[in-house]
């Protein structure tokens, strides 16, 4: 059912929808955010004018957040000044800030209503399906806490704990799974191709790790890292990771030449002694010519121990090992590092590319990326391409590699070696 003043979903409709959300995630087919968007004090508005201009600003907010939205995404009113927000496809809460934060740079307007000007704020509170909560009430009642906390401290945007015993004991069920998961090859490395934008051929591959859950079949990384990080197994797994990228590569460059392949290095990792040794010993034994491995990183990791990390960076690199820096742009690094960094390689994170045909802002974010990188001889990497739209303006922006569903979504080993085999150029 509508509700009548801005034609949105009411909140009876939107528990449905949020149910059908919840259900694929189940499904792990998506995750999504939700957004719970509150008029700050609304009532005041309404106090100092008339209901009617009340009414209009609920309207013409209605508008806004409406142009804000991306087309898949579903908004609802869920209350008197409540809006709710269902964002699909986000890894991580990351994303939904950034997404929350655009959001709210496109709201903050004077809103002109007859010939008065009222400035009007919202306050988002944020939770994701499944990390925070997987019941509607929950979920919904998780990004409400959120949001008035961000309100107390006087924060425009709130995230949701991680406090839900629900959650929790999934989280130490996985947990407790792990090991049998290792006994039972239930993980296993996918890659992603990485195309070259300048001549659209493939230039190497990102290694993604799958875990095939004996019961509950592939579970998300963005639900299952965490757990392995926390776990300590993330060592040993990354190691594995290390040496199978390093011997299934160097089988592919055989046939297709020079070819590089992505790992995924957890921060904590970096400090650890044997990540360098490992490195080591996997490239003597599974190294080629051929193979540049490279390792990508967070800017987290060099937020805490600058020095440390740097150097050893460093020295990877002088055994020939590529960094990267991924899902660059979210993260909250000095520029004043830049210069100082051992990196050899930008990965600008999908939230900036998945709208950058229609944002002027993000397009504009960008081209500055690509500019400050090539300002440092880096290589520049889009992700998150999904569509030839994105791949042609990226490549027009001088971007080096891309990567993305629009090219082929991340596959089991052999399913790549075959897709280099058989690639012909991209769809038009
Ligand atoms: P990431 O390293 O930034 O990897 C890119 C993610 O974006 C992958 O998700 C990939 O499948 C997805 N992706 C690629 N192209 C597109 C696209 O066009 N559209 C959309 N919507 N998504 C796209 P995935 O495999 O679910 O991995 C999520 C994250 O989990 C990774 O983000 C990475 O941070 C972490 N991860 C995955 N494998 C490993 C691993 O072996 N070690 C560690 N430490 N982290 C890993
Ligand atoms: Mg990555
Ligand atoms: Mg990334």
């Amino acid at each position: 059912m509508k509700d009548n003043l801005t034609q949105l979903d009411n909140r009876e409709t939107f528990f449905e929808i949020l149910a059908e959300h919840i259900v694929s995630v189940h499904n792990n087919k998506i995750k999504f955010a939700l957004l719970v968007i509150d008029i700050n004090r609304f009532e005041r508005i309404n106090s100092l004018y008339d209901y009617s201009v009340g009414d209009l600003v609920l309207k013409q907010f209605t508008q806004l957040l409406s142009n804000a939205k991306r087309e898949q995404d579903y908004l609802a009113r869920i209350g008197d000044n409540r809006f709710a927000l269902i964002l699909v496809d986000i890894l991580n809460t990351g994303h939904a800030t950034l997404a929350a934060h655009k959001i709210l740079r496109l709201l903050k307007t004077h809103f002109e209503i007859d010939d008065n000007k009222v400035l009007v704020e919202a306050t988002i509170g944020i939770g994701l399906c499944p990390i925070h909560a997987s019941k509607t009430l929950k979920l919904v009642k998780e990004c409400e806490a959120a949001l008035k906390s961000a309100r107390q401290q006087k924060e425009s945007i709130g995230i949701a704990a991680v406090s839900n015993n629900d959650e929790l004991s999934l989280l130490r069920e996985l947990e407790l799974d792990i090991e049998e998961a290792l006994h039972n090859r239930e993980f296993a490395v996918y890659y992603q191709p990485k195309l070259s934008l300048h001549t659209g051929k493939p230039v190497g591959a990102e290694a993604l790790l799958r875990w095939n859950h004996t019961t509950r079949g592939f579970i998300s990384p963005s639900v299952f890292i965490p757990i392995i990080e926390a776990s300590g197994f993330i060592k040993p797994i990354t190691g594995w990771i290390i040496n199978s990228v390093l011997r299934h590569s160097s089988r592919w460059t055989e046939k297709w030449g020079p070819l590089s392949v992505s790992a995924n290095i957890t921060p904590e990792l970096i400090f650890k002694l044997d990540l360098k040794n490992f490195v080591t010993n996997a490239l003597n034994l599974w190294g080629s010519d051929n193979i540049t491995l490279i390792l990508e990183i967070i800017e987290r990791s060099f937020v805490e121990d600058t020095e440390t990390c740097f150097a050893i960076l460093k020295e990877l690199q002088l055994m020939g090992v590529h960094i990267s820096i991924d899902d660059f742009g979210t993260g909250y690094s000095s520029l004043a590092y830049f210069k100082l960094l051992p990196i050899n390689e930008l990965k600008i994170d999908q939230s900036f590319v998945s709208d950058l045909v229609k944002d002027k802002a993000n397009a504009k974010l960008i081209q500055l990326m690509i500019e400050l990188g090539h300002n440092f001889d880096l290589k520049i990497v889009a992700e998150g391409i999904e569509d030839k739209a994105t791949f042609d303006t990226l490549a027009a922006m001088g971007c080096d590699v891309g990567q993305g569903y629009y090219m082929a979504k991340a596959m089991p080993e052999k399913e790549f070696e075959n897709w280099l085999e058989t690639f012909n150029g991209l769809p038009d």
